[in-house]
């Protein structure tokens, strides 16, 4: 049976050439006659690939040596609570006199996500948290990322939050210095590291990361871009690697092992088993990745298929059928969302019945959502493309 195109947001597409690959790693992992899901952690083989997988990482984003790239479980839900326990001990340990309520999170709401991470910091109530930017009181339809005016940065919080790319509002900070939806690098407090967290679960490794070395914490669950779901990766700078029990002896909150960066970074990600099958899969992709001409290749392969998309949503926009939801420049190359003004049910079921899966919006919003992550292939963006016109022009 052929395999439908799978638009979906995540998990999504993964290379055939890799699941391929991978299946034969379930009966026998590098000639070791032991299944990739049945070997051990432990294992010299093992630890060698995941080696090479945090290399693959270092090397295609260019991760400084300042930087730990560390692998672990949650998701990217499970870093909106362990950034703020991690950079609050470290608060904690730079400013030891500092009075209880005062640490400030400053965090920068663009859409859903990080406004759920926001909620996560106010549930543990270890410091305030300072909205240093909020998108909706600038447009009721998150239908931009905020322009540089319309920042306020707290002197000197413990942590500074933003998301790289909105998955459920299809917004996306611009890679591009020079664009006013770019990140505001120049207005954050000068002087010191920054303890600056970016959000890429739903752009990694699909583009350079700007300004990574200047980042505390980035991180990414692998179920959109790299692998299946269930590994998340992390680069922390070293100085965010902290001694959590020494903070919590002077009143931070105590930190639970497995979110303790230190503890991580320490045991080389294998404090506890690892999910050996998610990295598995995500190193087979990584080394294609590689191959192929790393992020650079796919940041172009990315914007040319997300050009080919908005230009067929514009095409639709002309005829009054379609209305595409983000404005120009701040348009995510990932999540593509857009309106069918007509019938978006008969939209949908004419996508599927020609193998087009998984386009619905996110259940809290609503509308169309295409999703174009780096296994998403030109020849499948085309064929959207060519279902768009096809729909506009009956
Ligand atoms: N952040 C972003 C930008 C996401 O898209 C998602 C999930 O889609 C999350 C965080 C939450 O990730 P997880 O489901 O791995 O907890």
């Amino acid at each position: 049976m052929p395999r439908v195109i799978n638009f979906g947001a995540g998990p999504s597409a993964l290379p055939d050439s890799v699941l391929h690959e991978a299946a034969l790693g379930l009966l026998d992992f590098n000639g070791t006659g032991i299944g990739i899901a049945e070997i051990s952690h432990r294992s010299q083989e093992f630890a060698a690939f995941l080696d090479e997988v945090e290399s693959l990482i270092r090397t295609q984003l260019d991760v400084p040596s300042t930087h730990s790239i560390l692998f672990t479980q949650g998701g990217g839900t499970g870093q909106f609570s362990a950034v703020v326990l991690n950079l609050l001990a470290r608060h904690r340990l730079l400013y030891p006199n500092l009075a209880d309520d005062d640490p400030v999170m400053d965090y920068v709401l663009t859409g859903a996500w990080s406004r759920r991470a926001s909620d996560e910091a106010r549930r543990l109530g270890g410091g305030r948290v300072h909205v240093a930017a909020d998108a909706r009181l600038h447009s009721r339809n998150l239908d931009h990322i905020l322009t540089h005016d319309q920042y306020e940065f707290s002197p000197n919080p413990a942590l500074i939050y933003y998301c790289d790319n909105e998955t459920v509002d299809g917004v996306q900070f611009s890679a591009d210095p020079a664009s006013p939806a770019s990140f505001p690098f120049h207005l954050l407090p000068q002087g010191g590291l920054l303890p600056l967290v970016g959000d890429h679960s739903s752009s990694f490794m699909s583009r350079p990361i700007p300004r990574l070395a200047d980042h505390a914490v980035v991180y990414a669950g692998a179920q959109k871009n790299i692998g299946p779901a269930g590994l998340t990766i992390l680069i922390v700078r070293k100085d965010c690697l902290v001694d959590v029990d020494a903070a919590a002896k002077l009143g931070a909150f105590p930190v639970p092992l497995t979110m303790s960066y230190k503890s991580m970074a320490d045991s080389s990600s294998m404090l506890n088993t690892p999910s050996i099958f998610p990295i598995y899969v995500s190193g087979l992709v990584l080394r294609r990745m590689q191959k192929l001409g790393g992020v650079q290749h796919y940041e172009q392969f990315n914007t040319r298929k997300a050009d080919k998309l908005y230009a067929a949503i514009h095409e639709g926009e002309e005829k009054g059928l379609l209305k595409a939801r983000v404005q120009e420049g701040s348009r995510s190359l990932m999540n593509v969302v857009f309106d069918v003004l007509s019938d978006e049910t008969k939209f949908i079921a004419g996508a599927e019945a020609k193998g087009m899966k998984a386009i619905k919006g996110h259940r809290s919003v609503g509308g169309i959502r295409v999703s174009l992550y780096n296994a998403v292939t030109e020849e499948q963006v085309d064929a959207m493309v060519a279902y768009i016109r096809e729909f506009i022009e009956t």
